[in-house]
């Protein structure tokens, strides 16, 4: 696989890899966040509940008023308990409302709950409505029991539904579940000291002591009551170090603690001995109803301090959901910018250069090197191979011109410096190829050799240049005259040979002659125009059975020997 692909394989598994694990993590914190913005209506809700309980429970204290009162009182404490009343239907309503639009309690029992603390509310004050109008002394013992108790009855509904209802803002934000945990513990307070009160309404009207077991019933509120006080100071302590919540609680202790516990344990006295209570459950309420106020004013702290507190840690979330998104995202756009980085500046360029030194070693040497704006190893790199490249066309241009020498050396070898025809070493060599050929197939072969007449006076009479150049004149006369497949050679001083191919001896003669002619016909220019005329003597011979291409020039030149004594400016054959 190639480097390339590879690289972009790994890179978009990795980036796949890293997709995932930063959508999990944006997806993680923004489920913390959605669960974390239910705590605030969660606790609204709450509240609700919280408020619904305190109003159903502050209905006991008219509806003990209004079933201790005389005859002349009645519509006055009727008057007061229509507008408890009022006030608990309308937080029930309340609470009914927000329960049924709220989806998380779908299929939870809270609604239902609430409907039958409804019923069991119209009920009880049906028995509390009877008994209000009744005379005095008409009022049953029994029924005053059970209405007060009525009252009472529905309230472990409530409870329930307030925990549930705690249970989901806890759900919501568990950093909640401490202040939840003391909100609760100072409604249960609130109920208990209601409830310790209202034991006291039954003797109340019928002026009588209290029998033993309302005295244990009392006892064990007491003691709810007093286990309550010291959950609440815990869980405020775990809750928050504030001082307002330890004034608060010093608020209950002196509001509540000393002057309301300190009223139930008068009546509790009087309950004891005589009975004689000296005043009207009116009183009553009037009297202890009050000292309830710091329970319900602690409550009302901590709800509203849990909720400035829920919605900063929403806030907080909210942001930091932002915080992780945008670093997700640089997170993102860093590793795809070092992945397209690491593939400009790394791979793309190592795939070039190989391919670069790979066209070197096979000799593309066409290919430009790039240049690389970047100081690294890369660049370093390419650098090299520049060097490289130079140094390989250095050495190719080296060979090439070495090759040229020695080509110029071959021909300068072979070649006669002053005619510019072959010399004798190459004649020979030329002249044994010829002769191989001519042997192997039976052709015909020739050889003429000729020397120029009186050469040595030329050179005497016009000097040594002059000489030259009417050799050079006469090597040009002979090659133009001469076929191509002829070779002319100067075989030594004013002498040249030729070998005829394909042609017998009488054709050769018959060149010779030609040749002959030609040269008697010209005249050669030598130095300052003047020219000179020349005549030469030809020696022929030809090929025979046996004959070797030394023979076959010696015999020419016994030829030529005969014409020179012969006469000269003549053409001899061999026989
Ligand atoms: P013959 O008719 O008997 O051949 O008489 P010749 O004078 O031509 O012959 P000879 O052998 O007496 O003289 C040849 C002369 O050619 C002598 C030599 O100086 C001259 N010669 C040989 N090579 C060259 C050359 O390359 N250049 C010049 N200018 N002269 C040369
Ligand atoms: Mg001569
Ligand atoms: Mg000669």
């Amino acid at each position: 696989m190639s480097l390339n692909r590879l690289f972009r394989l790994i890179s978009s598994a990795l980036l796949m890899l890293f997709l995932a694990l930063a959508v999990s993590l944006v997806w993680i914190q923004w489920g913390l966040y959605q669960r974390g913005t239910y705590s605030v209506p969660a606790l609204q809700n709450f509240r609700l509940g919280l408020i619904a309980m305190e109003k159903v429970s502050s209905e006991r204290g008219p509806s003990n008023a209004y079933m201790g009162a005389r005859a002349h009182e009645r519509h006055g404490f009727y008057q007061n308990l229509q507008a408890a009343r009022v006030a608990s239907d309308a937080a029930l309503t309340n609470l009914l409302l927000a329960m049924e639009k709220d989806p998380r309690l779908e299929g939870a029992a809270t609604v239902g709950n609430i409907q039958t603390v409804q019923q069991a509310l119209s009920a009880s004050r049906l028995a509390v409505d009877r008994l209000g109008a009744q005379a005095e002394d008409d009022r049953n013992q029994m029924y005053v029991l059970s209405a007060v108790k009525s009252t009472i009855d529905m309230m472990p509904l409530l409870v329930r539904v307030v925990a549930e209802l705690a249970s989901v803002a806890d759900q919501a934000d568990p950093e909640l579940r401490d202040g939840l945990a003391a909100v609760r513990a100072t409604a249960s307070l609130r109920e208990y000291a209601d409830q310790a009160g209202s034991a006291f309404i039954a003797p109340l009207i019928a002026h009588r002591m209290l029998d033993p077991e309302e005295v244990v019933e009392i006892g064990r509120m007491y003691g709810r009551i007093e286990l309550l006080r010291s959950l609440l100071s815990a869980q405020l302590r775990t809750y928050s170090s504030e001082p307002a919540f330890k004034r608060g609680l010093d608020e209950l202790d002196r509001q509540y603690f000393d002057n309301g516990f300190q009223f139930l344990d008068y009546l509790l006295q009087v309950g004891l001995k005589s009975g004689e209570y000296g005043l009207t459950p009116a009183e009553l309420t009037q009297r202890y109803g009050p000292r309830l106020q710091s329970i319900l004013d602690l409550r009302d702290l901590v709800l509203d301090d849990m909720l400035v507190q829920a919605e900063l840690r929403n806030l907080r979330a909210r942001n930091f959901l932002i915080a992780v998104i945008l670093l997700t995202v640089i997170a993102c756009l860093f590793f795809q910018l070092l992945m397209v980085l690491i593939r400009r500046r790394v791979v793309q360029p190592l795939v070039n250069a190989t391919e670069l030194v790979v066209g070197l070693a096979e000799g593309r040497l066409d290919r430009e090197i790039p240049a690389t704006p970047y100081n690294d190893e890369i660049g370093g790199m390419l650098g090299a191979l520049t060097v490289l490249k130079e140094r390989i066309l250095e050495r190719n241009s080296l060979a090439r011109e070495r090759e040229a020498l020695i080509t110029q050396l071959q021909a300068s070898s072979n070649t006669d410096f002053l005619t510019g025809v072959l010399n004798r070493r190459a004649f020979f060599s030329h002249g044994q190829q010829q002769m191989a050929v001519a042997q192997r197939y039976g052709r015909d072969l020739s050889v003429v050799l000729f020397d120029i007449d009186h050469f040595k006076r030329i050179n005497d009479s016009h000097g040594h240049l002059a000489g030259d150049a009417v050799l050079r004149g006469a090597a040009q006369t002979a090659l133009q005259l001469l076929r191509k497949v002829d070779v002319l050679a100067r075989y030594g001083g004013e002498e040249f040979i030729i070998l005829l191919p394909e042609s017998d001896l009488q054709q050769a003669v018959q060149v010779a002659q030609k040749l002959r002619l030609a040269l008697r016909q010209q005249s050669f220019e030598i130095d300052g125009g003047e020219r000179v005329g020349i005549s030469a003597s030809f020696g022929v011979a030809a090929l025979a059975d046996g004959r070797t291409l030394e023979q076959l020039v010696k015999l020419a030149d016994n030829a030529l020997y005969l014409a020179k004594q012969t006469g000269r400016d003549r053409v001899e054959a061999s026989s």
